[in-house]
């Protein structure tokens, strides 16, 4: 089957100074190893929109994407810091309605049924972002964006949110807690950053926290024991996936012990459910992924197995 693969080159502007982990060269280095890998030519490419103010405002406050849009620097070279860890140039509202345009985007075109699938590879990622407050390098909540236009827009009745970026997507699961109509699944290192997901009783949010070195056998177990039941039971009519990829062996951000093979292994769960359960539409966003190596040979795995092979 066809996937989308929607990025745009604006969200390379979105810059936060040389030292920080969250930089252009994660997408560059996405895009040469599709490349290198064969990947490049079996996906259609998308240039992603901008996301507007209605359409951001469905889970986000309106207050406080108007306090964005007047924080960001209007001269290249200058910072504003929004939170310790996060911080708005001069391309970084583009490159962050970007992001959630792509997840628009993505939403439109599976339920076009014209792709089954699409990859939204942008940053900044999204899943720290809550309703009104933006934090570890999120802006704006991509996944949780696209999920309110497939919920509002599309009429879809469930929508299942699987996150198995290292970090809690602390702020999906502010956004849509109580929500019935969505399914949030979240594996995370705990206690780490940002030190939420363990005390959540929100029926539809079911957050998985792991200690530190965390492998492949431990995350498999877990997965199937915790998420896959619940999501074949919610029988969701969409899945999305908030695909962050900093918990492999080999990136600094944090101690898990994952490999591409248990990325690929996770991806192949969820496709197989969207096969039974969604008409095989599967929406993934971009997270987190800091090591440039590690982040390039999972995507081109994720997105292999998101294509299919049945
Ligand atoms: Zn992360």
């Amino acid at each position: 089957m066809n996937l989308a693969f929607i990025s745009h080159n604006e969200c390379q502007d979105h810059r936060m100074g040389a030292h920080h982990p969250e930089t252009p060269e994660r997408l560059h280095a996405i895009t040469d190893r599709m490349i290198a890998s064969g990947m490049e030519t079996l996906v259609t490419h998308y240039d992603a929109p901008v996301a507007t103010f209605e359409q951001l405002t469905r889970v986000h406050d309106p207050d406080y994407v108007r306090m964005l849009e007047e924080a960001a620097p209007q001269a290249d070279g200058l910072l504003t810091w929004i939170d310790g860890d996060t911080a708005m140039s001069r391309g970084t509202l583009q490159a962050a309605r970007r992001s959630a345009g792509a997840s628009i985007l993505a939403v439109d075109l599976v339920m076009s049924d014209r792709l089954h699938g699409a990859f939204c590879c942008v940053r900044p990622p999204g899943h720290h972002a809550e309703r009104a407050r933006a934090m570890g390098f999120c802006f704006f909540n991509n996944v949780a964006v696209g999920a309110a236009h497939a919920l509002e827009e599309h009429r879809l009745e469930r929508v299942a949110i699987l996150d198995f970026d290292v970090h809690h997507g602390n702020g999906t699961e502010d956004i849509f807690k109580g929500d019935e109509r969505v399914l949030f699944c979240s594996s995370f290192q705990h206690p780490f950053y940002p030190g939420t997901g363990a005390d959540c009783d929100a029926t539809n949010v079911v957050n998985v926290p792991l200690p530190k070195y965390t492998g492949g056998k431990e995350f498999k177990a877990a997965v199937e024991e915790r998420w896959l039941p619940r999501i074949d039971a919610f029988a969701p009519k969409l899945i999305m996936i908030s695909a962050g990829f900093d918990g492999h062996a080999e990136d600094d951000m944090a101690q898990f012990n994952l490999r591409e093979s248990d990325y690929a292994w996770v991806t192949r769960q969820l496709h197989e459910l969207a096969v039974k359960h969604s008409r095989e539409r599967i929406v993934s966003c971009l997270e987190g992924g800091y090591d440039l190596s590690a982040l390039g040979r999972c995507v081109s795995t994720h997105v292999d197995e998101l294509i299919g092979h049945a």
